[in-house]
């Protein structure tokens, strides 16, 4: 498929509200170099062959897109959490999938980085950076979601260490994952408080692989679930004690929806740009489409839609990034950005007519990923359930204040 309307897009909506330092704009113009070259060329065929595309997110790794966050003393690029948003939705607007996929592993990597012990450390992180190991942050369980609290995977204490139990669902990356972090609950009585979390290895006895799940698109974020069978993990796989695993697994969803918001941005954006091409180029009844203007309106929505998605986005990653309350900023980001997509898209998809639904082409694949971001990193009920927190108790300097 051409490319050339989305670029042009790129330029007229420049983003201004998210400045980036030198650094931080040579990472993302080789992001973007990258994805069109090796993620937007083969994404049809991932979601095909129902294929997790691992040599290239070790392609992507050699480039130092799995060390964004990561301090300089321990390899990484030491960039802000504002070069990792821009950079994973410049790879969206090429495949949605590849782009979490990929940010996910680099998670693991900068939370072994920042909250894990040497020995942890010693052993994973390397791996994690080159994209020789895959890593993934494991929460979800069959019975339990949105519920986070409800998790049943047992952690019991035994002599130097622990034995862990329990299935674990949705993870990203589960089809290939070496390394991950996995939360389980040590004292159901405790609640919140008595969850822990655990760095697992996915090659050492106990842990059981399931298949990759088959899924109405999204293949390459390789989503699977796992067994945990009288797992033993020694003190030192020990990566969040009880009473911090909780908290610390709230704080990094936050800023995971904003990225997610992000990334929904970066396909929108894409698919705009795809459709205003189109548009000027397909002509009916003697003239282009872009003439229409009940057409040229819809898109007109899409772009004024889009922007205050993005606003709402690179909002929230200001704020996370100055260490100020983010949760809501978050929510609102996510909760319009998901829905802004789902609803927008297929209004680019209709410039195409019939050709809009072949596989080639990125916009129905768009479509299925919007749907999988309603749920990834909290759905958008929970994200209404935040939202609706602050406003019952009221949100300093604003909506109560009124
Ligand atoms: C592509 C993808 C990747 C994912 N990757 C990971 C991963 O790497 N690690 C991980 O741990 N998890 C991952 N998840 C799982 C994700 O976090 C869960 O799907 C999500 O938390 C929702 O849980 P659930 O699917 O079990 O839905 P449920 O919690 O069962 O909810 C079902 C529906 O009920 C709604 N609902 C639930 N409670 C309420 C309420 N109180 N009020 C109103 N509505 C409610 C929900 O919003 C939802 O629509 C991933 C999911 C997807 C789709």
């Amino acid at each position: 498929m051409r490319r050339s309307g989305g670029d042009e897009v790129a330029q007229m909506l420049l983003a201004e509200e998210l400045p980036l330092s030198q650094a931080e704009s040579q990472l993302l113009e080789l992001a973007r170099e990258f994805s069109r070259r090796e993620v937007g060329p083969n994404a049809a065929r991932w979601e095909r062959e129902r294929a997790y595309p691992r040599e290239t997110i070790r392609a992507a790794a050699g480039l130092g897109l799995t060390r964004i966050q990561i301090p300089a003393a321990l390899g990484g690029l030491d960039l802000r959490f504002r070069a990792k948003v821009r950079v994973v939705e410049e790879i969206a607007r090429d495949d949605f999938a590849f782009a979490f996929a990929l940010v996910n592993t680099h998670n693991a990597a900068a939370r072994l980085a920042r909250d894990g012990n040497d020995s942890q450390r010693a052993r994973y992180l390397d791996g994690l950076v080159r994209g020789e190991l895959i890593g993934a942050v494991s929460l979800t369980e069959p019975s339990a979601g949105s519920d986070f609290p409800a998790i049943r995977a047992r952690a019991e204490r035994v002599a130097g260490g622990w034995l862990l139990n329990g299935e674990k669902a949705w993870l990203t990356n589960g089809a290939a994952v070496d390394v991950v972090v996995v939360y389980a609950q040590t004292d159901a009585a405790a609640g919140a408080r008595g969850i822990a979390a655990f760095v697992v290895d996915a090659k050492r006895k106990g842990f059981e692989r399931g298949a990759a799940y088959g899924l109405a698109g999204a293949h390459a974020i390789g989503a699977a679930g796992f067994k945990l069978d009288k797992y033993f993990a020694a003190d030192d796989d020990v990566f969040y004690a009880p009473g911090a695993a909780f908290k610390n697994a709230l704080a990094s969803i936050t800023g995971a929806r904003v990225y997610v918001a992000a990334m929904c941005c970066g396909m929108v954006e894409e698919a705009l740009g795809l459709a205003l091409a189109r548009a000027r180029s397909r002509s009916t009844f003697g003239r282009p489409l872009i003439e229409r203007q009940g057409l040229r309106w819809m898109l007109a929505d899409v772009a004024t839609d889009f922007e205050a998605a993005r606003l709402l986005a690179y909002r929230a990653t200001r704020l996370l990034e100055a260490g100020q309350d983010a949760v809501l900023a978050a929510a609102h980001a996510k909760k319009f950005a998901t829905r802004m997509a789902e609803r927008r898209l297929p209004e680019c998809m209709q410039v195409f007519g019939a050709e809009g639904l072949m596989e080639a082409h990125p916009i129905g694949r768009h479509l299925a990923a919007a749907r999988a971001a309603h749920y990834a990193d909290g759905t958008t009920e929970m994200q209404n359930e935040r939202i609706a927190a602050y406003l019952e108790r009221g949100i300093p300097g604003g909506l109560s204040d009124a």
